[in-house]
């Protein structure tokens, strides 16, 4: 039976894996680090005495691709999050707070209603998001909606940063059409947000490792790919180090990894070379931290971070485009954030509670209409390697989506190579 190795646990490795286990195939799985998730994981931590994850992760309900691979893996039920879309947020430079609540429907009225759209804006304002439908490759996100007013400052910026981890004024406009249209396009139920109940790998990765074992797919840790033989425009043999494995005619290899770590895999493969960071600050509190209404997350407008999630004890910031904030040692950024997590959480803002900075310095790649570009399709130029993660054209920004989206397409082509 031909059998398909998947290189890479991530996200979009695991996706390609469970679509193709769940359809009968043979798969073997191989990961370098003693860990899957890549950089959908979580771990315990000394300093906090408890499990965190590496980044506050939110997704919408209008993420398809990776609603249907939660319900491939029995994992649906592992999300938290409102029964209604709602986006709180906080201005920590005024005070006020505000919600967004898109109505249910395609025919958004919310926009007409002063109490559901952001304060200070005007119905017409929201009609410059068009111009996201038919934005030209070049384009970037100020480019469409200017930068400034009261819209720009409290959704256009935070919905751009956190969707691109891009500046707006570099970020590819092109990318959030989809977004745009995919969640807010479908109505409430579309774009009601998400967060991970106990952890990102109790809800992405160990139950999609418990269906493959189950399904009979070898997973590996610690193998990491050095190097691939080819023969014309075969990949003939996978060389680990330690082993190698030979392809016979007929298996197939999906390429799950890091864009370089691809590049220096597979000739003369064009990637996006240019990547931004993240940085999470996590703070255990001494008891369960509350927001308003319960919604498990808080949009941050004018501090240091762009949004405050809270599970438990466990307080979280997330910095996207953060690439100024990271070299910054972790004290100095944990002090100027929990500042803000204080006020928000209306706690003193002494002590500083135990902390734990996580700096992800590749988090995604830059995504401005010049790497966007880079973006390779699923099928390389070599017959059975195909291309998965979340920086694959998908058309969508790098994110859980696009590396679910980009796993089923792996998953597709292999099936179809094979029928
Ligand atoms: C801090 C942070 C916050 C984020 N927030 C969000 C969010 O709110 N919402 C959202 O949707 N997305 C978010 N993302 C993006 C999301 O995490 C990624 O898009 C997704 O996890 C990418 O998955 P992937 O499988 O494409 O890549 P990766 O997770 O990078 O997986 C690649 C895997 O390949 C392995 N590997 C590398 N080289 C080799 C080799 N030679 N041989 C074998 N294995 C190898 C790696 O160890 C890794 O496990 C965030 C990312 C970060 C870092």
């Amino acid at each position: 039976m031909p059998r398909t190795h998947i290189i890479g646990a991530g996200v979009a490795g695991l996706s390609a894996a469970v679509a193709l286990a769940r359809a009968g195939h043979a798969v073997n799985l191989h990961e370098a680090s003693g860990q899957a998730g890549g950089r959908c994981r979580s771990y315990f931590d000394a300093r906090l005495d408890c499990a965190i994850d590496n980044g506050n992760h939110l997704l919408l309900t209008g993420n398809s691709s990776t609603m249907e691979y939660l319900e491939d893996i029995d994992a649906a039920g592992a999300l938290a999050g409102p029964a209604s879309a709602c986006f709180p947020f906080l201005d920590l430079r005024t005070g006020r707070r505000w919600r967004l609540r898109p109505n249910a429907g395609r025919l958004p009225w919310w926009i007409l209603d002063a109490r559901r759209r952001v304060p200070g804006t005007r119905a017409r304002d929201y009609l410059s998001g068009v111009r996201f439908a038919w934005a030209g490759a070049d384009r970037t996100v100020t480019d469409c909606v200017g930068e400034s007013g009261a819209l720009f400052e409290n959704f256009w910026e935070p919905l751009a940063v956190a969707a691109l981890n891009s500046p707006v004024r570099a970020g590819a406009a092109r990318l959030l059409w989809p977004v745009l249209r995919e969640t807010f396009g479908r109505g409430e139920a579309a774009c009601r947000p998400r967060i991970a109940r106990t952890g990102l790998s109790a809800t992405f990765v160990d139950p999609a490792l418990d269906l493959l074992r189950r399904s009979g797919a070898a997973v590996r840790f610690g193998a990491r790919l050095r190097r691939i033989a080819f023969e014309g425009v075969v990949a003939r043999r996978l060389d680990f180090g330690a082993d190698t494995v030979a392809l016979d005619d007929g298996d197939g290899v999906v390429l799950a990894l890091p864009p370089q770590a691809a590049a220096s895999l597979v000739p003369d493969l064009t990637v996006p070379e240019e990547s931004h960071a993240i940085v999470n600050a996590h703070f255990r509190l001494p008891e369960s931290g509350v927001l308003p209404e319960d919604l498990p997350f808080l949009g941050l407008i004018g501090g240091t971070a762009q949004w405050l999630f809270v599970r438990g004890d466990v307080a979280s910031i997330t910095i996207s485009a953060a690439d100024d904030t990271i070299d910054e040692e972790a004290e100095v950024i944990a002090v100027k954030t929990w500042q803000d997590v204080a006020v928000a959480l209306g706690r003193d803002p002494d002590p500083l509670p135990p902390y734990r900075v996580v700096k992800e310095k590749r988090a995604t790649f830059a995504q401005t209409p010049a790497q966007v570009r880079l973006r390779p399709g699923t099928r390389s130029r070599f017959a059975n390697l195909y291309l998965a993660g979340d920086w694959i054209d998908t058309g969508l920004p790098a994110t859980i989506e696009s590396a679910v989206r980009s796993g089923h397409m792996a998953a597709r082509a292999v099936e179809s190579a094979v029928s």
